[in-house]
């Protein structure tokens, strides 16, 4: 039987090494997994490290259709980060390229390996800002106030 579809949203982020290469090359790869279909990308943006250190960051959010269930997305783009090279040498380290998935239709997964939506997500500027841009209807009025003193601009 085929699965249903969904849309969900994911953040991407880098800021080690080409962290403008990486979010490209990320939003592209990602359009190359078989059962996941890119249907937007926001632009580009840079932003200050949280709870983080390093560079800035590059940031960007995609909206993706896909038929993979919850667990088997966040493996895929687990993947990807690997194939990036990424490393966690400590908690919150930079990184050449992380993926979050921030939402999964309207699914509330709390699982050991994955908390959806993302528990962080309306926290951050560069999640915000960039979902604004793709998918206005999903950000209430106050998640755009709670970051508005956070750095971020478009690349
Ligand atoms: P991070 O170091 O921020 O990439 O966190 C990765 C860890 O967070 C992995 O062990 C994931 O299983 C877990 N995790 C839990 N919820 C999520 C989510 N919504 N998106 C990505 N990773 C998640």
């Amino acid at each position: 039987m085929q699965r249903e579809s969904v849309t969900a949203y994911v953040g991407i982020g880098a800021n080690l090494g080409d962290a403008l290469l990486a979010v490209r090359q990320a939003i592209e790869d990602l359009g190359h997994v078989p059962g996941v279909h890119l249907l937007k990308a926001s632009s580009l943006y840079r932003t200050a490290p949280i709870d983080s250190s390093g560079p800035d960051y590059i940031n960007a959010v995609v909206a993706v259709q896909t038929t993979f269930c919850a667990p088997d997305l966040l493996a895929r783009l687990q993947a990807l980060e690997s194939g990036a090279g990424r490393e966690r040498p400590y908690r919150n380290a930079p990184r050449t390229l992380d993926l979050d998935l921030l939402l999964y239709g309207d699914a509330r997964i709390a699982s050991a390996d994955l908390t959806v939506p993302h528990p962080r997500m309306w926290e951050r500027a560069f999640v915000v800002m960039p979902l604004t841009e793709i998918a206005p209807w999903i950000v209430a009025p106050q998640a755009l106030l709670r970051v508005r003193d956070q750095r971020i601009e478009i690349v």
